[in-house]
């Protein structure tokens, strides 16, 4: 069984982030979604929170059954041990994305010899998305609903709206 882990902070999901988990689990067995709890980090939404956000997302795709949904902390390879996995599945935008994440697929390989990082570039449509955008956006009341998939548009538009106050 071919298994990959997606990692990210997911703060919240975006369309970007929904269209590399659907394509992404097209190519594996088994995708786990692994939500970071960054501590230097102020989050919008709790791990918890985003973990129920990605998981109402793909509720209804037909292979929602094979992508796992966890959040983690600590080191990603550990947690690649824990669940027996040797492939990191990261989307790219821009090249700016790449220089941090070829250091970090670097880094994971020096820690551990036997992990592999796989990119796929993000469609075109959502090459501008990310989750700071979408807060953005959201906090000065501009239209989100081409940002995030429609299952959560609600959710995410109430803690915006939650936070401006
Ligand atoms: P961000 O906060 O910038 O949205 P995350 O840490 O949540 O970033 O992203 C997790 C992973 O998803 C990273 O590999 C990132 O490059 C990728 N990603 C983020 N946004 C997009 C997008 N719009 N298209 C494709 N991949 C994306």
């Amino acid at each position: 069984m071919t298994t990959a882990v997606y990692p990210g902070s997911f703060d919240p999901i975006t369309l970007g982030h929904y269209d590399i988990i659907k394509r992404g689990s097209q190519l594996f067995d088994h995708l786990i979604v692994a939500v970071v709890a960054n501590p230097s980090k102020s989050p919008m939404f709790t791990v918890e929170e985003r973990v129920e956000l990605i998981k109402k997302s793909i509720a209804h795709l037909s292979n929602a059954r094979e992508i796992e949904v966890c959040g983690f902390e600590g080191l990603l390879v550990d947690f690649m041990h824990e669940h027996k996995c040797k492939t990191i599945l990261k989307g790219l935008r821009f090249v700016s994305d790449f220089e941090y994440e070829f250091q970090m697929a670097l880094t994971n390989r020096r820690l551990d010899r036997k992990v592999e990082t796989l990119f796929i570039p993000t469609d075109y449509k959502y090459s501008y998305l990310s989750s700071s955008i979408v807060k953005e956006v959201g906090s000065l009341n501009g239209d989100i609903a081409e940002m995030v998939p429609l299952e959560v548009l609600n959710d995410i538009k109430e803690r915006i709206n939650a936070t401006k106050k």
